[in-house]
């Protein structure tokens, strides 16, 4: 068992690292501040290749795995999390599921523009009144002629609403199985598609730089063609993107978590109080120590799930326990950082501040934390 990184994911893991810092860095807290989606910062990503980092040359990819993803989300997420998100759900939720599902016809027409980060595309799974409860999915598609006539809403929806968003997958009851429950296929629906409106964002506790919106969908009308996959695996797909995705989310929760790490060691040198700095006081070191063993164990959990997934090995339980587990720990060191950072750990203008807004999110986003435990007990056979 060996943990450590190859020189190539040392290399991929330090040029993020530079990227956040001198790219996303100097201009994330404005964003985040106006609630503006950083077009630029995304562009160089896509010009680093980092929407393509899964994916096959012949997509126009990196040839990179998803362990490379985590590794480059984690780094980000150390600086910025809208960026980091954005990056996750354009490649775990948006590009996925067409290359997992798609046809080589779909997945010559779209996957060339999200790997390489021209495009965007969202996921769309949840509505306005259902979210854990996937079964609860009200939105249908009906097949008139060669057409699937969409009706419904979606809620949450990331990337759904950017400039350069091209589509949005998603899921909807296309008729009832012989035992009488839903049946539930995924369609392909192109930004432009009549009937298909987008709401304006949302006023977000966090991650205020990234795009998250509404969608409804009236008489919307797109080819029989834009089927994903089988008619019916619906359900069985959106599983396994949200059990990749776990992982992805781990290793956000994990960069987040150890952003706060650096940020109050920073801190923890710099601020004075009864005459020396705060970072001489044991009561402080010891919030730190605790917050870089939080950051560590839970960087564990992810690599394992990942290594596990890559070696097509089960991996449903490990990715919800590294879900689980670090989005907990991220929300404890995001508190830890705010509290070493005294009244300015309040203020906007400090990175701990946004990585506290950031933080609960992460407990409730790709399946909360009970959910994560559903999974977690029904695989121990509970
Ligand atoms: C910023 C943001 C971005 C998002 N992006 C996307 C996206 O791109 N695509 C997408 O499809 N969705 C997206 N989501 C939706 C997100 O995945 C859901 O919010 C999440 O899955 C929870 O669903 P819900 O909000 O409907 O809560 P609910 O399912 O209504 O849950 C409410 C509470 O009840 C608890 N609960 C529910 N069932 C049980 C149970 N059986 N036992 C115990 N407790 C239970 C939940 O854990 C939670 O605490 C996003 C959400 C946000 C806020």
């Amino acid at each position: 068992m060996d943990f450590r990184l190859t020189e190539e994911q040392e290399a991929l893991r330090e040029s993020v690292r530079d990227f956040a810092r001198e790219v996303v860095a100097p201009v994330i807290a404005e964003h985040y501040e106006k609630h503006t989606f950083p077009y630029d910062v995304i562009r160089q990503m896509g010009k680093m290749g980092l929407f393509g980092l899964p994916f096959p040359e012949e997509y126009g990819g990196m040839g990179g795995d998803y362990f490379a993803l985590c590794l480059a989300l984690e780094e980000l997420a150390r600086v910025d999390s809208s960026v980091a998100i954005t990056l996750e759900a354009a490649i775990s939720l948006g590009a996925m599921p067409i290359y997992r599902f798609g046809t080589e016809e779909q997945k010559a027409r779209w996957l060339p523009k999200l790997v390489s980060g021209e495009a965007l595309a969202g996921f769309g799974l949840t509505e306005p009144g259902t979210g854990s409860d996937a079964g609860g999915t009200q939105t249908r598609a009906v097949l008139d002629g060669d057409e699937w006539v969409i009706n419904g809403s979606k809620a949450f929806i990331t990337n759904s609403g950017t400039d350069i968003t091209a589509l949005v997958t998603v899921t909807a009851v296309t008729g009832t199985r012989p035992d009488g429950s839903k049946e539930l296929s995924t369609i392909i629906v192109p930004s432009s598609t009549p009937g298909f409106t987008v709401a304006p964002g949302y006023s977000k506790v966090g991650w205020t730089a990234s795009d998250t919106h509404e969608l409804t969908f009236d008489d919307c009308r797109v080819p029989a063609d834009n089927l994903l996959g089988e008619r019916g695996r619906g359900f069985a797909q959106f599983l396994r993107i949200l059990d990749e995705g776990r992982i992805a989310i781990a290793a956000l929760a994990v960069g987040l978590a150890q952003g706060c790490v650096d940020e109050s060691l920073k801190y923890a040198r710099e601020r004075h109080a009864f005459g020396q700095p705060i970072g001489n006081y044991q009561a402080i070191q010891f919030k730190i120590a605790d917050m870089e063993m939080r950051a560590h164990t839970a960087r564990l959990a992810y690599y394992d799930a990942a290594a596990r997934m890559l070696a097509g090995e089960p991996f449903k339980r490990q990715a919800a326990m590294a879900k689980l587990h670090a989005s907990t720990i991220a929300v404890d060191n995001a508190r830890e950082a705010t509290q070493i950072h005294g009244g300015y750990g309040f203020m906007n203008e400090y990175p701990v501040a946004r990585f506290w807004r950031d933080s609960k999110i992460l407990e409730i986003g790709e399946g909360t934390s009970e959910v994560q435990r559903m999974i977690i007990a029904r695989d121990l056979g509970l």
